[in-house]
């Protein structure tokens, strides 16, 4: 069993892929993303995102992200923030920001203890 399934495991749900407003995308972002879909940036922007002042985001429809078709449809390309949830580092600080994780991502393993859990997770995140 790889770490990260001893302590999660997708359940694809959708939830985190669902809202009015999606993760914001950096340059780097921007740039995996124009390489997955192999389309030119500005097309791709016009298309997928949405800019407010600085701030680029995934357009959304029917209430989810537009990429969101039964699962996510840019995965290799998603943002680094899509591919670092549900593990965020903020729960190794605090057990409350667990709860508030595993409160909306049905795949986080809540068999194990808090002491546990965090072990593990700084194992995964000191190898990224
Ligand atoms: S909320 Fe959690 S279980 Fe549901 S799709 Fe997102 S990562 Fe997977
Ligand atoms: S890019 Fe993919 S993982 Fe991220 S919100 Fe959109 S559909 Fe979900």
């Amino acid at each position: 069993m790889s770490p990260v399934s001893r302590i999660f495991s997708c359940k694809r749900c959708g939830a985190c892929c669902h809202g009015h407003t999606t993760v914001s995308l950096n340059e780097d972002d921007r740039q995996r993303m124009v390489r997955a879909l192999k389309m030119p940036e500005e097309e791709l922007g016009k298309k997928f995102w949405r800019t407010t002042g600085t701030t680029v985001q995934m357009k959304t429809v029917d209430g989810h992200c537009i990429f969101y078709t039964d699962g996510c449809t840019v995965h290799e390309g998603r943002p680094w923030r899509c591919a670092q949830w549900p593990l965020h580092p903020s729960i190794l600080t605090d057990e409350k920001n667990l709860e508030t994780i595993a409160a909306s991502c049905p795949g986080i393993n809540k068999s194990i203890s808090y002491l546990q859990f965090c072990d593990i997770l700084q194992e995964i995140l000191k190898k990224h």
